[in-house]
């Protein structure tokens, strides 16, 4: 279902309503691919919206930390905003201190999408399309990008992304949705308890930049392989946690990239509702909301304080093009950039 969601500089935007058999709802915008609200059943069969964000448009074309959006060309970061490709240095803009991030000043996240409605047996869906044009946002290359969001009857949000380019360039995607299955985001997510499949992560520096070292997550807080309350060891005196006020890292999931498997799973109590993220992508950015500083007011009233939500990010490795050692990110023309991730619920 379609429905007017406002005006933005670019024109109009709409906001589409997806449904499933069992009752969740999925709305999303056309404005910067945005999910703006995912209503999940808990323990006792009570939907409540589990994603933080704005109640209306208005607050996603202020400042905000990319609330439930597609973030590109390049998610996360990359070192000083610069990269070599063909032997041509790139310049970026350096938009979270001296770095890179996000895709720069107008990311997709802030870019007005192409939207189609697609019906399939078993899942009610949106089609995204934008065409970046070369040279937008200092990245080389025309590229056309497609995320189908779809809200599938086994409680699945999936989202699949493809992508081509006119000329070689660098690519990195990712949904930036923000957690909190309590209570999407009134309180904090210190008691969600969470497994993560990765037997390895990328240290980073202070500005967040990883050194490039794979480092065993064993005997350290990195350590999810087995479910975690965040809250059990987000403030101890660990290099790695001092240097992203939190967990702000990515971790090198199990198993190999390019095929679709489970990356992690988060349990809450209060609620009962579990989340598992599936992915074909190398990296998963575990991100506690720690920037979130109580300036924001979102939905319903909700103060977004630090750590009131937690995002789960499918994505390359940060900085890549720069660490020739990571997967690349290379994308050329004639090949097609593929991700799937999903966002499964259930209960427990
Ligand atoms: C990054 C954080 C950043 C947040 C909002 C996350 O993907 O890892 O460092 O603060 O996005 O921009």
């Amino acid at each position: 279902m379609k429905q007017t969601y406002g005006t933005t500089p670019d024109g109009a935007v709409d906001l589409y309503t997806l449904t499933n058999a069992t009752g969740m709802r999925a709305q999303l915008t056309n404005y910067g691919a945005i999910v703006t609200s995912l209503l999940v059943p808990d323990r006792e069969g009570r939907l409540g919206d589990v994603v933080l964000g704005f109640d209306r448009l208005d607050g996603y074309l202020g400042k905000h930390p990319y609330f439930g959006a597609i973030c590109g060309r390049y998610v996360n970061r990359i070192a000083r905003g610069r990269f070599a490709l063909n032997g041509v240095e790139y310049s970026l803009a350096r938009n979270d201190g001296d770095n890179h991030l996000h895709g720069g000043i107008r990311g997709f996240d802030k870019r007005v999408w192409k939207a189609t409605e697609v019906a399939k047996p078993g899942q009610q869906a949106v089609r995204l399309a934008y065409s970046s044009a070369a040279a937008e946002e200092g990245y080389p290359g025309a590229l056309e990008v497609i995320v189908t969001y779809a809200l599938t009857d086994r409680n699945e949000l999936s989202i699949d992304y493809v992508a081509t380019t006119e000329a070689d360039t660098v690519l990195n995607l990712s949904h930036h949705g923000y957690f909190n299955l309590a209570d999407g985001g009134a309180g904090d997510i210190l008691k969600h308890e969470v497994m993560i499949e990765a037997a390895r992560f990328l240290p980073v520096q202070a500005d967040l930049i990883p050194t490039g070292e794979l480092r065993s997550v064993q005997g350290t807080p990195m350590d999810f392989t087995r479910p975690a309350a965040i809250g059990a060891r987000i403030d101890s005196d660990d290099r790695q946690l001092v240097c992203g006020t939190g967990y702000d890292h990515t971790f090198v999931l199990n198993g190999r990239s390019g095929q679709l498997r489970l990356g992690a799973r988060v349990y809450e109590p209060s609620s009962g509702r579990v989340m598992e993220v599936l992915t074909t992508e190398p990296g998963l950015q575990f991100y506690t909301g720690n920037f979130l500083d109580g300036t924001i007011t979102g939905k319903r009233g909700a103060v977004y304080r630090q750590r009131h939500g937690l995002c789960l990010e499918c994505q390359h490795f940060p900085d890549s093009p720069n660490q020739p050692q990571f997967p690349t990110t290379l994308l050329k023309p004639g090949q097609t950039y593929a991700q799937t991730t999903v966002y499964r619920f259930s209960v427990a």
